[in-house]
């Protein structure tokens, strides 16, 4: 059996251990004599299983203790409604920041709800920067200021958070999630879809503070205010319990191979750079992005010719190198590596790319 090098941007490649392992339990986890599929989501052994997803999460995000964790459904979308629908309720303002489609759809979806107010936005340049705002480009009453950490589409990243001052900061951090270090407690919430960087589809995470729960609108879903959720232990209804053990199987992964995540912020970085060097010594491809924005876990690129990305994208991935179609508002290539991909898969990638531009000149 060949596996491929998988560049998709989600859902995306895991890490080859934790599928054995996944593989080697399917029949029976732990002498329970059933698989984790099958298992009632309210048994003593499932409960061990997001408990300890929860604390190994808890762990590596050196989580503050008034932050709960909860693990949810509807994916990073449903997050867009559901965060102004418990967050946007003293005076029903919000301030967003558009750098890209997802915190674009956040922003249309809030507008259902209140007062919105785009703050700024890079979409004159295809998104390929991260736009700076000051102190007073938020307005003083918001509830919320709202930013997508990593621009999943755009391959941009903020190397440095909003000056939001003490008004709560939500963010979308879908494909950067466990990808580096994160200062929680800046954050009033923070959350993501886990299929970029953590799991399979299927399992969202919400990290919240808690003094922001219990306001929801009295109009908001039961499925969707984050108070009941958590009152429940993300046990509200059946969670995706497939998911969430994958999730702990990742987690483990992670705190295993690297012991943390200043260590795999290194490995990421080293990995990243691979790509980037060749990208900035290459005539034939080119990054997207302004170089102080480049995200380490998604890499947007271009040839100039259109044939030549078609022809790159066909020989890639019958070489082994998948997934490497750009999303269609960007045109191109992009690489998506996340944690799970080995630094090996990018050096090989990069040798493809350069006989490829040899081959071609
Ligand atoms: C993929 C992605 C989403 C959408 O996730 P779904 O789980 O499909 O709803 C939202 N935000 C970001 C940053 C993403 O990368």
């Amino acid at each position: 059996m060949a596996r491929v090098y998988n560049f998709s941007a989600g859902p995306s490649t895991l890490p080859v251990s934790v599928l054995e392992k996944a593989g080697a339990e399917i029949l029976d986890y732990k002498g329970s004599g059933q698989s984790v599929m099958e298992m009632s989501h309210r048994s003593k052994v499932f409960d061990e299983i997001i408990k300890d997803a929860e604390s190994l999460m808890r762990e590596l995000y050196q989580i503050p203790d008034n932050y709960k964790v909860l693990f949810l459904q509807g994916g990073a979308s449903a997050q867009f409604s559901a965060i102004p629908l418990n967050f946007m309720n003293g005076s029903g303002k919000a301030d967003y920041i558009i750098t890209g489609q997802w915190a674009k759809k956040a922003y249309q979806e809030a507008q259902k709800y209140g007062d919105v107010k785009a703050v700024a936005s890079s979409a004159d340049k295809t998104f390929s920067y991260i736009p700076k705002t000051k102190a007073e480009d938020f307005r003083e009453d918001a509830d919320y200021v709202y930013i997508c950490l990593n621009n999943t589409i755009y391959g941009t990243v903020y190397k440095e958070l909003p000056p939001v001052g003490d008004k709560v900061l939500i963010a979308d951090v879908s494909s950067c999630a466990l990808s580096e270090p994160l200062d929680i407690s800046k954050f009033g919430v923070v959350y993501f879809g886990a299929q970029k960087n953590v799991a399979p589809a299927g399992l969202v995470v919400a990290i919240i503070r808690e003094d922001l729960l219990g306001k929801a609108r009295d109009i908001c879903p039961v499925m969707m205010d984050y108070k009941i959720q958590a009152d429940a232990d993300s046990l509200y209804n059946t969670p995706p319990c497939w998911t969430i053990y994958i999730c702990k199987l990742v987690l483990d992964w992670i705190k295993e191979t690297f012991g943390g995540l200043e260590k795999l912020k290194e490995y990421n970085e080293k990995k990243a750079a691979v790509l980037y060097d060749f990208l900035d010594s290459s005539e034939m491809f080119k990054g997207t992005v302004v170089k102080e924005d480049r995200s380490l876990m998604n890499v947007p690129f271009v040839t100039d010719s259109e044939e030549l990305n078609a022809k790159f994208i066909k020989e890639a991935s019958a070489a082994g190198f998948v997934n490497l179609k750009g999303h269609r508002s960007v045109g191109g290539m992009r690489a998506s590596i996340y944690n799970a991909m080995p630094i090996e898969g990018v050096e090989k990638l990069v040798a493809f790319m350069k006989k490829f531009e040899e081959d071609n000149k």
